[in-house]
């Protein structure tokens, strides 16, 4: 038996062992789980690896095609919308601000003051920091309303992401292969886009697991909101449970499957 250890999964650092996810395609990916009954953001830093290999295969057909990329450090376009994260996320998010020296702590802190004065003033914060679905005629002038406010992520500095390693799961999936000032103006017609597996949608119905037609998202600027307004502390499995729940969210959304094959990896394995 392998003893737990702490894994670095670029940046952020988890205590569990390896286990081996496979991928639909015969792909498999290796990533650390922590052991025991645990939330379910504790298994983001495995769920992000899983999402970064599935990017991978997408960017490198991509580049088989000869369409390049076109986002990059330097060009935070898209980091001025409106940004869906739900609980699990947020969790996650607000711990690794916890964790920021106290001084970049306060900049972002006051980063996310800055954007819910703007969306107070601009009378929408109550309807985005309460989360839960939106119905296409709201959810539509509700995005376009929020982008126009030009509002930057708390975590943007000089134009690009300071959590690169922990940003949320629909950050990985935005890949433009179009000029970015078509994101800038939110052209939506000339944005083309990638078709990348919604591994951030799985992970909000993940989040809803009991009801995964009414599983809430809010945007990134009211993550800190939105746990004031929900204290309790939340459910508790196993990471396998979890990473299966993950991958039944993606079976039954998107026809994708995600399963969990074996945990931990043989003994041989063990300088991994
Ligand atoms: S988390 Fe990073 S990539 Fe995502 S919107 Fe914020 S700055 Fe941009």
């Amino acid at each position: 038996m392998l003893s737990p250890r702490t894994m670095s999964n670029e940046a952020t650092q988890v205590e569990g062992l390896p286990a081996i996810i496979e991928l639909p395609g015969g792909e498999s990916v290796t990533v650390p789980l922590p052991a025991g009954q645990v939330p379910a953001y504790a298994v983001l830093p495995a769920l992000r690896a899983l999402v970064n290999a599935m990017m991978q295969r997408v960017k490198d057909a991509s580049a088989e095609r000869g369409e390049a990329i076109t986002c990059r450090a330097g060009c935070g376009a898209c980091c001025r919308q409106y940004v869906p994260v739900s609980d699990i996320e947020a969790r996650a998010l607000a711990q690794l601000l916890e964790r920021m020296p106290e001084d970049r702590q306060a900049r972002v802190r006051a980063r996310f003051a800055e954007a819910e004065a703007r969306l107070r003033e601009a009378g929408i914060w109550d309807r985005l920091a309460r989360g839960g679905r939106m119905l296409p005629s709201e959810h539509r002038p509700m995005v376009e309303g929020y982008f126009h406010l030009g509002i930057p992520c708390p975590f943007l500095e000089d134009e690009a992401c300071s959590i690169h390693p922990d940003r949320p799961l629909i950050c990985r999936e935005y890949l433009v292969v179009s000029p970015s000032i078509h994101c800038a103006k939110l052209e939506r017609k000339q944005i083309r886009r990638l078709a990348a597996p919604q591994t951030s949608t799985a992970l909000h119905v993940m989040d809803g697991a009991h009801d995964p037609e009414n599983y809430n998202v809010f945007p990134l600027v009211a993550v800190l909101e939105w746990l004031r307004r929900h204290p309790q502390e939340p459910e508790l499995q196993t990471a396998e449970t979890w990473i299966k729940v993950f991958g039944a969210a993606m079976q039954v959304r998107f026809g994708d499957s995600v399963e969990m094959v074996s945990r931990p990896l043989p003994e041989a394995s063990e300088e991994w």
